[in-house]
């Protein structure tokens, strides 16, 4: 029996073994491919759910040196969706029967904004009889903010950790209290004693990142006891900083395909998590969100950001679709989930199978 193989048989994986399994090539891939999609199909089914996601504003006051909206980038155009067309963009989810949607932007810890989104909120739940699940991805706030979301009616909250290795941490942002790790895990923290399903993920091939690193990310999220994971290809922006590195980066094809092996290794460490097949996986390969689904994610997050903006909130290059309106990316999402086996969740939630099984035991 090959290592591969044998690493598979485990009930439980050692840092060594995760690097293992993250170097697989060839036929030991696929079959770490197969193993993970088997887990998936058993655990959590054969349902891939949607979350629509509105990028309402880009905004930002942070300064992440990887990311195309990042405050210090003056060449974009800065937008700020107003209530009625995120409500509008709601109502479009609603017909499109996806049961969710994801609020997300660039951050702002201001009242003017935490108070504007409890607000909506609380619209978005009237405007859909309480029917529509939230979830938000704003950034770090304080516990009471996050509190106050929650109460208002969002039960899922999405923060990306980005790396767990703290020194690459500070190597890929700024030197200052708007960019501590420690602060982020805090909030990941807050998050979860609220009663959010929480979520987060990490960027994957990011310059100075090992395979290590991304074998102690995978044990990060286990032993936090993670409910949801989006993670990515990192894709360099010419606008940041981080661009000057670009030489040192493994190539775009080795990142989507390390990718997909940490959505099928974290699949098999994870059974009953939600792991989305992200947008930036579809950046790189047509195909990329449904290679997600084969090797082990459960979630896609069709894009229904009203078209004229969505050129605009560029976090990486070549970003899918920017210029085409909701509605034509929405028309072949059916037939190509089924070519990788697998149906669409519509008009249900699709919460967190890891989420329910830890507050019965709680
Ligand atoms: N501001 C919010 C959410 C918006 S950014 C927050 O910080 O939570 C959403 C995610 O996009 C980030 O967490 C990061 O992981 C990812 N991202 C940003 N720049 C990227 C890049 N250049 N390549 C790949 N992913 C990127």
């Amino acid at each position: 029996m090959s290592i591969i193989s044998s690493i598979l048989t485990q009930a439980s994986f050692s840092s060594s073994d995760l690097v293992k399994l993250l170097g697989s090539e060839g036929d030991e891939m696929m079959l770490l491919f197969e193993t993970s999609n088997k887990i998936k199909q058993n655990i959590t089914g054969n349902k891939v759910y949607f979350r629509g996601l509105i990028e309402f504003t880009n905004f930002c006051i942070k300064d992440c040196l990887y990311c195309g909206i990042r405050k210090s980038n003056h060449s974009i155009q800065r937008y700020n969706l107003s209530d009625e067309q995120i409500l509008d963009a709601v109502r479009f989810a609603e017909e499109e029967n996806f049961a969710s949607i994801v609020l997300q932007s660039g951050e702002n810890t201001s009242s003017t904004f935490t108070e504007r989104i409890t607000h909506l909120i609380t619209r978005i739940k009237d405007q859909s009889q309480g029917r529509m699940r939230i979830t938000l991805s704003l950034g770090e706030q304080s516990e009471s903010v996050y509190r106050q979301w929650h109460e208002a009616g969002a039960h899922r909250y999405l923060l990306r950790i980005e790396t767990t290795n703290h020194t690459l941490y500070q190597k890929i942002h700024p030197k200052n209290s708007l960019h501590d790790f420690n602060h982020r895990l805090d909030c990941l923290y807050s998050l979860r004693s609220v009663g959010y399903q929480t979520g987060t993920g990490v960027m994957i091939g990011l310059p100075f990142q090992t395979i290590d690193d991304l074998a102690n990310d995978l044990l990060f999220f286990q032993k936090f006891g993670i409910d949801m994971v989006g993670m990515g290809p990192y894709l360099e922006h010419s606008q940041t900083p981080l661009f000057k590195f670009r030489n040192e980066l493994m190539t775009v094809q080795k990142r989507f395909e390390l990718s997909l092996k940490m959505i099928a290794v974290l699949r098999i460490l994870m059974n009953d998590i939600n792991i989305a097949a992200t947008t930036a996986l579809q950046a790189i390969d047509p195909m990329g969100r449904e290679k997600g689904i084969k090797a082990g994610a459960n979630v896609i997050m069709p894009n229904i950001t009203p078209g004229p903006h969505r050129k605009d909130y560029l976090l990486y290059e070549s970003k899918p679709c920017p210029d085409e309106e909701a509605i034509q990316c929405k028309g072949c999402l059916d037939a190509r989930i089924a070519m990788v086996d697998a149906i669409g969740g519509y008009g249900e939630w699709g919460d967190s199978k890891h989420f329910q099984n830890r507050t019965i035991s709680e």
